[in-house]
């Protein structure tokens, strides 16, 4: 299989709704006909509907940023993934490094969001990445790995609805240090982690769902850097969080991925 180019925009917890809605018109406008690479955008929940409105008709597909790991129930404040499939939603992005230092989500809860969110239809966007101080005590490999063996736990290569793990799986490694700092890892850096990873997943799996599992970089993704990064053999693709929030930047990520 070849693995299409997949380029997501994070907007966290940004934009009114105004401004979600204008955000996805100049997206649609300028990348919504983009060929040769799949896309998205992630906007907070409540402004997904509007988004779902403005990009009907585009190829960019809608992300949620979470959801929680149960169907329904005294859970104050989650939203389920049959929720987000209702309004439109196709993928989720889960153990984004927010989630994990700022909020304090484990490995664990991420594993059983992942298990739930690929049972219900919804395709994953699985964050992991190691802090600064874990890289400089050179635990890099280490850090990610274990969050990349917890967080697949119990998944099979063949997961839901017959389709298999690789179309329904994306991973992103994002260097929490790289993440909103304008600090961007090399792109030997990258490329030595997206190795790392697709090894790991080769050793978990077998060897073709590790070539066909898309591997996003994200951390500072910017149009000066994008085509560098895109360019390594393991990098599939980009999770970009504030170039997102820039029509024209985001548009020319995208068609570095494209090139
Ligand atoms: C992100 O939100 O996942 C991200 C990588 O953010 P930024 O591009 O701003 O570093």
């Amino acid at each position: 299989m070849q693995r299409t180019p997949f380029i997501a925009g994070n907007w966290k917890m940004n934009t009114s709704l105004t401004e979600a809605a204008d955000l996805a018109d100049a997206l649609k406008q300028r990348i919504g006909a983009a060929a040769e690479v799949d896309l998205a955008v992630c906007p907070p929940f409540v402004y997904i509907p509007a988004v779902v409105g403005a990009l009907a008709g585009s190829r960019i597909e809608i992300g949620a940023q979470n959801m929680f790991c149960e169907d329904n129930g005294a859970f104050t404040g989650e939203i389920s993934a049959d929720m987000l499939k209702d309004i439109g939603v196709r993928y989720v992005i889960l153990g984004h490094s927010e989630r994990r230092h700022v909020i304090g989500e484990s490995d664990e809860l991420i594993n059983r969001k992942i298990v739930k969110a690929l049972s219900a239809g919804l395709d994953v966007i699985f964050c992991v990445g190691e802090l600064l101080e874990e890289r400089e005590a050179e635990r890099t490999a280490e850090v990610v790995a274990r969050q990349v063996k917890i967080g697949l736990e119990g998944i099979p290569k063949d997961c839901a609805e017959g389709m298999s793990l690789a179309e329904r799986l994306t991973i992103a490694y994002e260097p929490v240090w790289a993440i909103g700092t304008g600090k961007t890892a090399t792109p030997d850096q990258a490329q030595e982690m997206h190795a790392m990873i697709r090894n790991l997943l080769a050793e978990t799996y077998d060897d073709s769902v590790a070539a066909d599992i898309r591997i996003q970089y994200g951390g500072s993704v910017k149009p000066s850097n994008a085509a560098d990064l895109l360019n390594q053999p393991d990098v599939d693709g980009a999770l970009v969080g504030g170039a997102s929030l820039k029509p024209d930047d985001f548009a020319a990520i995208v068609e570095a991925g494209m090139s």
